[in-house]
């Protein structure tokens, strides 16, 4: 059998810098306080219980946090929280992605200038809500075109674009603000990590006869990236989480099978998978 890599798999710069940054915190804190992460860090199970075993404790809120660490994930978190934590004396390990915080300068600066900020994303995804909490919460978010009749006549507005959604879908949409604002900036803030991706996915299925995708079941971008897969190979795409998955019958029957991965999933489970298919 021949196992053929995606050409991009595996973890972003963004996800990747946080689990280091996650991970170099437990073994440097010296202050033997708790260690808090302000929600998943990643979607990826595998990942998150080696958090957890490290002493890590994933909480939803700053609430009832009084002391300690906290880690703020690579998708970001709105002004609020970063006040919250300063005054109850938390230390702040800000894992942000670079390129999200860029998104929350931008709107934020531009409603300090008097803009209208539209954000085009998932308005319950936690990037999208962390950037709306660098605009007091009003920003309007815009999921789909037909969300624009939300969207009121404003003089000044500057559109921002949620990472991870599509380059087509945002550009349709500015297009129809553009028409009915008065002044309108756009900032074209997508990644481009996950559409690589899903390129690379689809490139590589059209060449093997199985594709095994590795991933969280509860990952989103991997879960595109099986779906992608599917639309090339509908019977012979696996979605697998590790290599305890591989269906060592199936695989067998296949001279050649590609191997992708979710942004959010570790490289030791992607290595594990491919010496199993090598080995077989
Ligand atoms: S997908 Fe892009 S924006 Fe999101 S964490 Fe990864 S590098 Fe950052």
């Amino acid at each position: 059998m021949k196992v053929i890599r995606a050409d991009v798999y595996g973890f972003c710069f963004g996800v990747e810098k946080a689990i280091d940054m996650a991970f170099d915190e437990i073994y440097t804190n010296t202050s033997n306080g708790p260690i808090y992460a302000l929600g998943q860090l990643i979607h990826n199970p595998q990942v998150i219980e080696k958090l957890e075993n490290a002493g890590v404790q994933i909480i939803s809120s700053l609430d009832k946090i009084t002391s300690g660490t906290v880690i703020i994930r690579s998708h970001g978190v709105g002004k609020e929280t970063y006040d919250i934590a300063t005054n109850q004396s938390l230390k702040i390990i800000d894992t942000t992605c670079p390129f999200v915080k860029r998104i929350q300068k931008i709107a934020s600066q531009y409603v300090a200038k008097g803009y209208q900020i539209v954000i085009v994303g998932n308005p319950s995804h936690p990037e999208v809500v962390g950037i709306n909490g660098w605009c007091n919460n009003k920003a309007i978010v815009i999921n789909d075109e037909k969300d624009l009749i939300n969207m009121h006549k404003a003089d000044k507005v500057c559109v921002v674009a949620q990472t991870t959604i599509e380059a087509i879908k945002f550009d349709s949409i500015c297009k129809v603000i553009n028409a009915c604002s008065n002044e309108v900036k756009i900032f074209h803030t997508i990644c481009n990590a996950t559409a690589n991706r899903q390129k690379a996915a689809k490139n590589l299925a059209k060449n093997v006869e199985a594709i095994i995708v590795i991933g969280g079941y509860n990952s989103s971008n991997t879960s595109k990236l099986v779906g992608i897969c599917k639309e090339i190979r509908p019977k012979t795409t696996y979605h697998i989480e590790t290599v305890k998955d591989v269906n060592v019958l199936e695989m067998i029957k296949y001279e050649t099978v590609g191997v992708t991965a979710g942004a959010s999933t570790p490289s030791q489970t992607i290595e594990a998978v491919i010496c199993k298919l090598n080995n077989l």
